[in-house]
Parts: structure tokens; C-alpha cells; sequence
């Protein structure tokens, strides 16, 4: 492998010019440390720098890639689109064909508005939740992550937990005065926020199987214990399915679990790698929504007829059969790091929800962000950047999910196992701070 100085160089350039020289903070590789790689192009199950190294790669756009890079039919759905026109401001009828898509795979979605991102889908749903009940408050996880809303900003995974702040400057204290914020997988500690200010709570919003403080997932009967305490008070439920999405299953974690929500949050998958996320769920709720209800919510370019086609060509693309190989690949993927991490004696778990995965190195359980952040996140940097030299581009936090696609061949199944034999070692000899 060259070493990376086309991406050096860009990279102290991009710092003078873009805050971290990213555009979304993981990028940084702040948690792992050097210099982030430049990419320039993708193919399948392969990324390219723009030193001319090839990665297997392991983050598949932070999860919307299940197809892998430049899938044909994607190509094919935004080329055609693109060349109708960019964007009109008005419906168009491939919009419906979306929603008809999410809708046959996750049928308590009576009703879908289209945005643009996870964070204004999840920004809406919890704005929604507050009119639609007429109350104040927002339980959430700590460790969950639903984008960078103001309110939801406390005590958040993803960047955040990466950068071990507990929320963010410029959040203030009455923008989270609602947000009540729980330990996860506690269910005492979900009902005694109710026992206390149950006809307070709008809505409780989880991720549907958390990978944002590494892969967390609800333990057995939680999620339903959820269902039963938002009913008996009054509050709706609302799943944040951006990263499980279309993903985990044809119908995401829903179709896993079979738990309703009132809300479903979606983005990543349903946009196959293009800009446009979704909230929805029961019509009743949904209808007091602009501009028939009185919620208020809009976007310039909410279901922008090229992303809409990217996910729509994706998710037709997607077959129950896709969804076996992701869960085959996960499951091998899975059994190489631990036989790895097992011959050069490194304590580890590795959590799994469907296909998503991370890799703690601990032997203790791992229910909640406590018990994430305890972990011995010092052996991830040198596991990583072993990795990395050996040609495969896990995620640069060990509190991120690692994401699979299609595309992997038994070749990279083999470049994988050979670094990750070099990354255990590395992680077996690292040192505490
Ligand atoms: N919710 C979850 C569960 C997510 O994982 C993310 C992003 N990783 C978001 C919301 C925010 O989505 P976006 O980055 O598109 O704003």
C-alpha cells in the first residue's frame, strides 16, 4: 500500500478551508487518529483513494450502500431522472412509487412524509409526536443518536460519543429541558420516568436497534415493554429505523421484531446513497401534519425526484435473497474477527442486530452506553489502522456499527482475513493510556 500522501496533502489543505477538514465529523478519524483517506471512486464492495489504494469497504456510506458502490440499476434510475430535470418543487408520481415500496415492507406505515436527511426526519417525527399529543416532553437513550437536533442532542452516540462530549455546545439547557434521557435496556428506569411525568411525555424515540454507540441490541421483551408503557400513558412510540432501515430485513428491524411504533424514522437505504430520508406511520397521527393538521413541516427539495429514484431502484433491487447474502456476509465477516481476535487473545464481543455488527474488547456484556464507553476503546486505534494498511476500511470508532453489502466476493473475504490478522495482533499489543 502507498502511503497516503495524496490524501495528506488534501488533508492539511481541507483543514484550512473546511472545520476538521470534514464535512461530518467521524470523517476525521479523531477517535483513531492520522489522516483521514480521500476517496474517489467506488465499485461493488470496493473503494479507491486517491493515492490509487483499494479498500474492502466495511461503512458502505455509514449504511445506505447495501448493493455496494455504483450498483448499475442505481446508476441507471438517477441517470434517467437526472435527465427529466433536477427538481420541479411539485409532486411527482415516482414519490407515491416510494412510499408504495416502504409501505409493502412495513405496513404500519399508513402515511410517509419525504425530507432529506435522518435528522430532519427524526426533528420532525418528535415535533409531530409534541402536536399530534399536545405534551412537552421526549424520553430518549443515552448512546442513541437521531441526527443532530438541538433537543435531541444530549447524551447522544455516533460523533458525539466519539468525541467523548457529553452533548453539544450551543445546545441550551431550554432546548433540552424536555428531553428526558434513560439508560438503555433499563426498563425500571423507563417506567419510573412515566411514574413521574407520564401525562408530561409526548413520545418515546429509540433507535429501533441501536449502532450508534457501537451495536447495542434491545434486549429481549424491552422494545415491547416500550409499546406497553407509551400505551398505557398516552405517548407515542417512535422507532428511529435510519440505520435498520431496509437493511436488517425487507422491512428493516420491524420486520425482525414486529413491534408497531406510532412513528417510524427511515433514511440511509430508502435513498440508496442520494439525500432524502422519511418519517411516517399511523394516518391518524400523520394527519396533523401541514397542511392538513397544524404541525408545521416543508422542504425546497423533500422528495427530490433523483434521490427518490436511487432508493426506490435500490429497494426494488433488493430481493429477499439480498438480504440472506448480507446476513451470510455479516455472519462470516463475524466468525473471521473472532477467530482472529481469539488467536492473538484479545478480549472481545461482538454484538449483533441482523447484519449489523461492531466489535467491543471487553468480556463483559455490553446493554448500554455505560458499559460501551467502559470498554477498552485504546486497543481500537491500532486494530483500525492495521486494517486500514492491510486494504479494508472498517468504521474509525468503536462506537460505530460496521455495515456489509452484496458485492463482497470470496476474495475480499480472504484480503479481509489476512488483515485481520495483523489488526489482532496490533489490538493484543496495545497498551492503556
Ligand atoms: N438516526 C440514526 C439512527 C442514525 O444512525 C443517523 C445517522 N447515522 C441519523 C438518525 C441522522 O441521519 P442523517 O445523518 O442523515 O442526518
Amino acid at each position: 500500500m502507498k502511503l497516503s500522501s495524496e490524501s495528506e496533502r488534501l488533508f492539511k489543505r481541507a483543514v484550512t478551508m473546511i472545520p476538521g477538514g470534514v464535512n461530518s465529523p467521524v470523517r476525521a478519524f479523531t477517535a483513531v487518529g492520522g489522516v483521514p483517506r480521500f476517496m474517489s471512486r467506488g465499485a461493488g464492495p470496493h473503494l479507491w483513494d486517491v493515492d490509487g489504494n483499494r479498500y474492502v469497504d466495511l461503512i458502505a456510506s455509514w449504511g445506505p450502500l447495501i448493493l455496494g458502490h455504483a450498483h448499475p440499476d442505481v446508476l441507471a434510475a438517477v441517470a434517467d431522472a437526472a435527465r427529466s430535470g433536477l427538481s420541479f418543487g411539485a409532486p411527482t408520481p415516482l414519490e407515491l412509487d416510494l412510499v408504495d415500496e416502504v409501505q409493502r415492507r412495513v405496513p404500519p406505515v399508513e402515511q410517509l412524509r419525504l425530507v432529506n436527511s435522518g435528522t430532519e426526519a427524526a426533528m420532525s417525527a418528535v415535533r409531530l409526536a409534541r402536536g399530534a399529543t399536545g405534551r412537552a416532553k421526549v424520553i430518549k437513550f443515552a448512546g442513541h443518536y437521531h441526527g443532530h437536533t438541538d433537543s435531541l442532542l444530549a447524551q447522544a452516540g455516533s460523533g458525539i460519543a466519539t468525541l467523548g462530549t457529553p452533548s453539544s455546545a450551543g445546545v441550551t439547557e431550554a432546548q433540552t429541558a424536555h428531553t428526558i434521557v434513560i439508560p438503555y435496556n433499563d426498563p425500571a428506569a423507563v417506567r419510573a420516568a412515566f411514574a413521574e411525568h407520564g401525562a408530561d411525555i409526548a413520545c418515546v424515540i429509540t433507535e429501533a436497534a441501536p449502532g450508534n454507540m457501537g451495536v447495542v441490541p434491545p434486549a429481549p421483551g424491552f422494545t415491547a415493554t416500550l409499546r406497553q408503557l407509551c400505551d398505557e400513558h398516552g405517548a407515542l412510540l417512535i422507532s428511529d429505523e435510519v440505520m435498520t432501515g431496509f437493511r436488517l430485513s425487507p422491512g428493516g428491524w420491524f420486520g425482525l421484531e414486529g413491534i408497531a411504533p406510532d412513528l417510524f424514522v427511515f433514511g440511509k437505504v430508502m435513498a440508496g446513497g442520494m439525500p432524502a430520508a422519511a418519517f411516517g406511520g399511523r394516518a391518524e397521527v400523520m394527519a396533523e401534519l401541514a397542511p392538513v393538521g397544524s404541525v408545521y413541516q416543508a422542504g425546497t427539495l423533500s422528495g427530490n425526484p433523483v434521490a427518490v429514484s436511487a432508493g426506490l431502484a435500490t429497494l426494488r433491487a433488493a430481493h429477499d435473497g439480498v438480504y440472506t447474502t448480507l446476513d451470510e456476509n455479516a455472519a462470516r465477516l463475524c466468525r473471521l474477527i473472532d477467530a482472529a481476535l481469539t488467536r492473538h487473545g484479545v478480549p472481545h464481543r461482538i454484538p449483533t442486530a441482523g447484519s449489523m455488527f461492531s466489535v467491543f474488547f471487553t468480556t463483559d456484556p455490553v446493554p448500554d452506553f455505560a458499559a460501551a464507553r467502559a470498554t477498552q476503546t485504546w486497543r481500537y486505534p491500532p486494530f483500525f489502522h492495521a486494517l486500514l494498511a492491510n486494504g479494508v476500511y472498517a468504521p474509525p470508532s468503536p462506537f460505530e456499527s460496521w455495515f456489509v453489502n452484496v458485492a463482497m466476493t470470496d476474495e475480499d473475504f480472504t484480503t479481509i482475513e489476512a488483515a485481520l490478522d495483523h489488526a489482532a495482533r496490533h489490538a493484543a499489543e496495545a497498551t492503556p493510556p
